[in-house]
């Protein structure tokens, strides 16, 4: 399926001419008629993914302007610097995040109601000359933010909260069962209060009462130069919103680093292959090469062997903790002709001349010089 065959619009149910509030309104009320947690359909899921999609297009002026004028927003090139829409739903699943929004308040052992929100996870994909400098970034995550309508206190109308009359207060229900066994004494969370011990006197329409609601929320956070592939940043307080304001949870953030085109990282270290011809090697040579922050002169001494190691100190990447950076190691690449012209073969027969004086080595003999170093 690509992009440009899809109808945003159409997905979320709304004008061309919409409003940011009234795309962010059809979204929310779009995610919650469909979530596959609620909705039965066989292509529940397929539509929450469309509708997703379609907010993430539609929220963002840059993306929506883009798809505007092209009928398409490629995410990779498009006008919005975050992630492609493959990373959105990448790290935390959509049910996590859904399921307490839909009163998800189940199993046994929840013994007290879970307010604070959540911590989520996200990871995302930075290039070799992100982590030589260190780079902002903006994540876009799907997350529950504080409902605006009602102050993300879960109150229409500002009255507050009073007791469960349900539980009493204790957010639990004990009930009694007669088995064959006997009595058997149950304990589950009150359904009523979602195991908060209060009920809200008069529910805000936009949250139900939950004090937070379904959004996308763009999150900018620092990468700091030298950062390792698979190191963890913690965004405090990105995560989930808390149930009626409590504290929000932390957005944990997995770097990985992209494989470079031509240079390899060991640590702060870099390394890269260097292409010699046969009498560069044998000659010496002042060539340059390919470093992060570009051209890097390099001395290759006469005598250089297939794989010799030069060592140019001060060009690798920063030290995540301390001072200083790595240095930059090549690896020598000594190249043989596979074709010769007339002239080149007359005078690397004449230079062969001159190495016969000696006498030629067998296999055995040069493995045992090899050998002996
Ligand atoms: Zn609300
Ligand atoms: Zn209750």
């Amino acid at each position: 399926m690509s992009a440009g065959t899809k109808d945003y619009y159409a997905a979320l149910g709304v004008e061309r001419t919409a409003s940011e509030a009234e795309i962010k309104k059809a979204f929310r009320k779009k995610a919650r008629e469909c979530h596959p947690d609620v909705c039965g359909d066989h292509d529940a899921e397929e539509r929450f993914k469309s509708v997703n999609e379609a907010y993430d297009v539609l929220s963002d002026p840059s993306k929506r302007e883009m798809y505007d004028r092209y009928g398409t927003v490629d995410p990779r090139t498009g006008a919005g610097a975050g992630p492609d829409l493959g990373d959105i739903f990448g790290g935390f699943g959509m049910d996590d995040l859904f399921s307490v929004f839909f009163g998800g308040m189940t199993g046994g052992a929840a013994r007290r109601a879970r307010t604070r929100g959540r911590d989520m996870a996200v990871q995302i994909v930075v290039t070799l000359e992100d982590v030589a400098h260190g780079v902002e970034r903006e994540i876009v995550v799907n997350r529950l933010v504080p409902c605006d309508e009602c102050g993300a206190s879960g109150s229409s109308d500002g009255s507050g909260t009073r007791t469960c009359p349900d539980c009493g207060g204790a957010g639990q229900r004990r009930t009694q069962r007669q088995t064959f066994l006997g009595m058997v004494q149950s304990v589950a969370p009150c359904e009523r209060c979602s195991a908060t011990g209060h009920v809200i006197e008069s529910p805000c329409s936009e949250c139900n009462g939950q004090g937070r609601v379904p959004d996308r929320d763009h999150v900018r956070t620092q990468i700091p130069a030298g950062i390792d592939d698979g190191q963890q940043i913690r965004v405090r307080g990105a995560g989930e919103a808390g149930f009626r304001g409590d504290v929000a949870g932390d957005l944990l953030v997995t770097v990985r680093i992209a494989p470079h085109e031509y240079l390899e990282r060991h640590g702060p270290d870099l390394h890269v292959g260097l292409s010699l011809t046969i009498t560069e090697a044998a000659l010496g040579a002042d060539r340059e090469v390919p470093g992060i922050d570009g051209d890097v002169p390099v001395t290759v001494p006469a005598g250089t062997q297939f794989g010799d190691q030069m060592r140019v100190r001060g060009e690798g990447l920063p030290r995540l903790r301390g001072s200083g950076k790595g240095d930059l190691t090549v690896h020598a690449i000594i190249e043989i002709p596979r074709k010769l012209t007339k002239e080149q073969r007359e005078l690397l027969g004449q230079l062969a001349g001159t190495f016969g004086e000696q006498p030629r080595a067998t296999p055995l003999t040069r493995l045992k010089e090899w050998l002996q170093g």
